[in-house]
Formats: structure tokens, C-alpha cells, sequence
């Protein structure tokens, strides 16, 4: 199947929905990024700073860049001039940096709480503790560029899909709850969860963004990079 017809096909079902469909190209190259560009995707996915930043430089500008993976500190200042939305945030130290840079670029720049729901120890992100605790103490009065616009998830990687459903709903529940009981939550208006594998559940339980990869691609080939 082609690209474009893939890309018909997902649109399709996630219509109804109102959902906004982030296309992961990590390790794709910039031809085939085009190929999806030339059938009006406008809004890509990478996890990799250098590799993002490398495809903005070459690909048309009206492209949105999201930058899904973990952010290390030390990356901001090379990723900020190209990117739109900042999925991962996991950290305040990273929040804080974001500020920072956003502040120096005089670029205003959105992003997303990275909440931890899976039961894998190695996925980055605050758990719902945290994240309440977090909601409770920070001053986000003090974040002038940087404006946090809803929560991101992934699920854990299983098959069980009674698992994946019940991860993703306690984040829909987590994201109804801050955006009641705190006044910068609550014009929230993302909710990322949904991959390949569980877009169609991450719909069902209120996603408002899926990000998806290999279904739109193809398998990817880690050594093209
Ligand atoms: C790679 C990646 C995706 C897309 O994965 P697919 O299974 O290929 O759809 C989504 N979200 C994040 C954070 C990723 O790293």
C-alpha cells in the first residue's frame, strides 16, 4: 500500500474522534517524510534531537515538528528554533530549562507532562502522585514562554489489551482531575496516548492526539538513521 493511502485509511478512523494525528518518522528518511507531506500531512514525530533537528533543516517549513522522545537538558538549545510541541517533558529541571531557552529565543513554545502509566521501570514520566504533587507547588505564574497544554502517556507493551485500556482510562481520569482541581490545568486541550499497536484503544479513552509510526511507514530500519 502506499503511503498517502495509509495515511487516508488512519485519518479515517481517527475522524471521528477530533483527534490530531502526529506522524512518528524517526528513522525515515527525508524523501519519504516528503511522500507524506505531498499527501497533506503536516505534523511529524521524532525522538532523537540531532535527527529532528537535521530533517528540519531540509524539509519544507511549514512542517510542525514534535518532539516525542526523552529531552535531555543539554539538547534544549539545539532543538527549540524547530520544534512545536514537546511531548516528554519528565522532569521540573527540564520544564525549567525549556523556560529558560524559550525565554533567551523570545519563542513561545508549547509542551506536555509526560505521566508515567505503564508498568515497564525503563518509560520515562511523573506518576500520578507526583504529578498532583507537582500540579500543587510549582509556580507556573513563572513560566512566561513555555505553556504546558496537556498530558502525554504510553502504555505498556503487551498484548493484554484489557492492561493497555486500563492504563490509558487512569490517565483519562488523572487528566479530568488536574483539569477540575487546578486553575492552569484547566484549559488542557491535549491528551497524546496511542501508538500503532493501541491507537484504537487510546480513541476509546479520550485521546485527542495518537502518534503513529510503523503503520503509517512500515517496519522501521534502525541502522538507516
Ligand atoms: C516510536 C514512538 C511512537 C510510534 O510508534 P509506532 O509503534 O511505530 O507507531 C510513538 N510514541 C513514541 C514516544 C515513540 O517513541
Amino acid at each position: 500500500m502506499k503511503i498517502a493511502d495509509r495515511f487516508k485509511e488512519i485519518g479515517k478512523e481517527i475522524e471521528p474522534y477530533k483527534a490530531t494525528l502526529v506522524a512518528v518518522s524517526k528513522t525515515h528518511k527525508p524523501e519519504v517524510i516528503l511522500e507524506a507531506y505531498n499527501a497533506g500531512q503536516r505534523i511529524f514525530g521524532e525522538n532523537k534531537v540531532q535527527e529532528l533537528v537535521n530533517k528540519a533543516e531540509v524539509l519544507p517549513k511549514d512542517i510542525q515538528w514534535h518532539m516525542i522522545g526523552h529531552l535531555q537538558t543539554n539538547k534544549v538549545k539545539l532543538l527549540l528554533p524547530h520544534v512545536a510541541l514537546i511531548h516528554s517533558i519528565d522532569s521540573e529541571k527540564l520544564l525549567l530549562a525549556l523556560e529558560k531557552e524559550a525565554g533567551k529565543l523570545q519563542k513561545p513554545i508549547q509542551g506536555l507532562l509526560q505521566v508515567h502509566i505503564a508498568t515497564e521501570e525503563t518509560k520515562f514520566g511523573w506518576s500520578a502522585e507526583e504529578l498532583i504533587s507537582f500540579m500543587q507547588n510549582f509556580p507556573f505564574d513563572r513560566l512566561k514562554w513555555l505553556k504546558i497544554v496537556g498530558l502525554m502517556g504510553m502504555a505498556t507493551f503487551t498484548s493484554d489489551e484489557a492492561q493497555v485500556e486500563e492504563e490509558f482510562e487512569s490517565l483519562q481520569r488523572l487528566n479530568n482531575e488536574v483539569k477540575e482541581s487546578f486553575e492552569y490545568c484547566k484549559d488542557f486541550s491535549v491528551l497524546s496516548t496511542g501508538m500503532s499497536g493501541d491507537y484504537r484503544i487510546a480513541l476509546k479513552r479520550g485521546s485527542t492526539m495518537v502518534r503513529i509510526g510503523s503503520k503509517l511507514f512500515g517496519e522501521r530500519n534502525y541502522t538507516q538513521a
